[in-house]
């Protein structure tokens, strides 16, 4: 089982202490950001990745730095199989393990029962719902293993990532420390990196897809099309995010969520 650092009550860098490291950082390489936070941290930094083409840049990176490096992600259950092939691939290459975390059987049994296996499709409600109980979750759970944790969001992605901080206390989390190497890079910066260091990436960027997600929430985009618009494509007018790194609404929706899947409780 792994180490546990929960126990470590409180925010492991008050505001003023992020605020300064994110001011020392402020410029430096992705490479220069993970080597202070790998020394920072130790085994309590955590690299989350979706093994989208950012998320294995930063394993790559990291790996370099500290081939010992923490590596996680949240396995949905339905991922594409190319992703799970990305999993062993990248395995094998670094000859690293990756902590992957499900979402709680009992949690899914009482959603899918309720909803179907293909809830997303009958509402955005629903839709968040199934990313809550797949995605966020087992985030959450993952992260009560870490101090600090990486992602590879980039603020170029999506209006919903136009202010995303490099460096940031992460409330959601329990007051660990968040960031985001890449936050400042482009698609082009990405894919530089990962030829140039012939990282392992997922083959269904070969197929056209840009952003990489569930199997059936994720389609390949047309030639210009903004890289996100092939995720939840179905829906017009909601936020393409799954919740994972930004609260899409306020406790009120956990409360509908606990609701809906108590056998007892209300209904869709
Ligand atoms: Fe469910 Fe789709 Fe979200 Fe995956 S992306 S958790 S299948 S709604």
């Amino acid at each position: 089982m792994e180490e546990h650092f929960s126990d470590q009550v409180g925010p492991i860098m008050d505001e003023r202490q992020a605020a300064q490291a994110a001011l020392e950082l402020e410029g430096k390489p992705p490479e220069q950001m993970l080597a202070w936070a790998i020394e920072r941290f130790g085994r309590g930094l955590g690299i989350c990745s979706s093994l989208q083409a950012e998320g294995c840049a930063l394993i790559d990176m990291a790996w370099r730095i500290d081939p010992a490096v923490r590596v996680f992600t949240i396995d949905s259950g339905r991922l594409p199989e190319e992703t799970h092939d990305l999993i062993g691939r990248i395995r094998d290459h670094y000859g690293i393990r990756i902590d992957v975390y499900l979402p709680e059987a009992s949690t899914v049994e009482g959603m899918v029962g309720r909803h179907g296996n293909n809830l997303f499709r009958q509402s955005v409600e629903l839709r968040l719902m199934c990313c809550q109980v797949r995605k966020v979750l087992p985030l959450k759970r993952a992260l009560l293993n870490y101090r600090a944790w990486v992602t590879g969001l980039r603020r170029d992605q999506s209006v919903t990532r136009a202010n995303i901080r490099r460096l940031e206390i992460d409330r959601d989390h329990g007051g660990i420390l968040k960031l985001a190497p890449l936050a400042d890079w482009t698609e082009r910066d990405v894919w530089d990196y990962v030829r140039r260091n012939e990282v392992p990436y997922n083959a269904l960027y070969d197929q056209g897809y840009k952003s990489i997600g569930c199997a059936p929430c994720t389609r390949p985009v047309a030639e210009g099309e903004d890289a996100r618009a092939g995720r939840w494509w179905w829906e017009t007018g909601a936020a393409k995010e799954c919740g994972m790194h930004c609260a899409i609404e306020s406790g009120s929706f956990q409360r509908r969520i606990d609701a809906t899947l108590d056998p007892d409780g209300g209904g869709r």
